[in-house]
């Protein structure tokens, strides 16, 4: 009796310790099970099919209201437009007088061509480097995935926002955004948002420095049209359209070279100059086996993709245009109604669309601070060469940042075998993390005081 007393003791005794610790196991996973956890789910992302021009919205959707869900936060499905729905999710302050913070992604990706991927585009495999190959795993659906792993571990620490925090997944961004973040940024319910700031995506950096941008270059297409006196292939004459046409073109290769070497010589950011390129090229009389060749065509045009930053003179550039690359007195025809498309680089009342960088912004130094704080380092501020969503927040007054967490990265958006390494996405989760408390956090020096006197 005594002994099986002493056995009944030990088995309580065993079930007291043991127990508890074989619960907790399960329920609290550990360091390593969290982040595999993590990186399935952005593999679970990256493998939904959002590819223009027929991306799975609705599966991208039905995914991130999952997320939000276990994440008890708050949804909403906006469709300006039918079948282009814009996921915005919130994450409400303990002071709702505050304006709000926006961090904003795309849940569209360029298509791919996939005979020319290592790894399929759609299998999100991890290589022995611990690379994930995926169209998206650089722009931007490892954004979108950082803004909830970062909100994630910020609840699972028992951290309380004080300025709402909003999430926007948006459709179409690789497409210009007209009936995504363009139809938001105009709507009553962004208007409802009251956001103070946003923050948006940026490009990986190949050495240690993050990247953050400030404003962007803005798109002209460009079509310029030259004629001429038709005549026959063997005579040599003057002011034939293609002539016309090539005097322009070697005008043009000549001020593209002039910005190039600056950005070559290191004087200049790829951002801050315009660049041209040249995108079509269409002249020739067409015969059945292809072009009549003893003939020299009347008519000639070539197409360019200019790229202009906020801080060119667009009114200059436009009579560079008129006057050396398409004069009249060439038989050129360009008139600014002849751009397909041609940005403003002004917002809403007529200022460049430049966030500031420096201390009148209170947004870029608190962002510069949270990375550091995460262990980041900060490269120069830079304007994003190309156009992206934060085009349409900075138009309609808002500071915009743009940044993504990929530092130690080779810049493959849009190219084949995107990748990005997964040490450097959980990286990028604390980062965010660290912008999310210090944004969320921030209170004006004026306001304070009012906060104090209302105490
Ligand atoms: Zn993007």
């Amino acid at each position: 009796m005594e002994k099986l007393c002493n056995l009944n003791h030990l088995l309580l005794l065993f079930s007291l310790l043991v127990f508890p610790v074989l619960i907790n196991s399960k329920t609290t996973p550990t360091q390593d099970e969290q982040q595999s956890e993590i990186i399935t789910r952005f593999q679970e992302y990256l493998r939904i099919n959002t590819a223009q021009p027929f991306p799975d919205y609705e599966k991208s959707t039905q995914f991130i209201l999952t997320q939000a869900n276990s994440l008890s936060l708050e949804s909403q499905v906006i469709e300006f437009v039918k079948a282009k729905p814009l996921v915005i999710l919130k994450w409400p302050g303990s002071d709702p007088s505050l304006p709000s913070i926006l961090l904003n992604s795309h849940t569209d990706v360029v298509p791919s061509e996939h005979s020319k991927w290592v790894h399929p585009p759609l299998g999100a495999h991890i290589d022995e480097q611990g690379n994930i190959f995926a169209r998206g795993s650089q722009d931007m659906k490892c954004v979108g995935m950082q803004y909830l792993e970062a909100i994630r571990k910020l609840k699972s620490s028992g951290f309380h926002p004080k300025r709402s925090l909003y999430l926007s997944f948006v459709p179409d961004e690789e497409i210009g955004g007209h009936d995504g973040v363009e139809k938001l940024a105009h709507s009553d319910v962004f208007k409802s948002m009251n956001v103070d700031i946003v923050v948006d995506e940026g490009l990986a950096s190949p050495n240690e420095n993050y990247r953050l941008f400030y404003a962007e270059r803005t798109t002209w297409w460009l079509v310029i049209k030259s004629t001429g006196a038709p005549g026959h292939g063997a005579k040599l004459y003057d002011n034939s359209a293609l002539e016309n046409l090539f005097t322009s073109i070697e005008i043009i290769r000549r001020f593209r070279a002039s910005q190039f070497d600056l950005v070559k010589a290191g004087l200049k950011g790829e951002g801050d100059v315009i660049s041209v390129n040249m995108v079509s090229l269409k002249a020739g009389t067409p015969s059945p086996t292809g072009f009549v060749m003893n003939l020299q065509p009347s008519e000639a045009e070539a197409g360019f993709d200019i790229r202009v930053p906020p801080t060119a003179n667009a009114e200059s550039l436009e009579k560079r245009i008129a006057e050396e690359w398409a004069p009249a007195s060439r038989n050129m025809s360009f008139e600014v109604e002849q751009f397909k498309e041609k940005g403003t680089n002004v917002d809403y009342l007529g200022r460049p669309l430049i966030t500031a960088t420096d201390s009148s912004n209170p947004w870029w130094t608190l962002l510069e601070e949270a990375i550091k704080k995460a262990n980041g380092k900060v490269g120069k501020p830079e304007i994003f060469p190309a156009s992206t969503d934060v085009y349409y927040f900075r138009q309609v007054g808002l500071p915009a940042i743009g940044f993504s967490p990929m530092a130690n990265t080779p810049i493959l958006l849009h190219d084949h075998n995107e990748f990005l390494n997964q040490a450097e996405y959980l990286k990028g989760i604390d980062v965010y993390m660290s912008i999310i408390k210090a944004y969320t956090s921030y209170i004006p020096p004026g306001r304070e005081n009012l906060q104090r006197d209302e105490l």
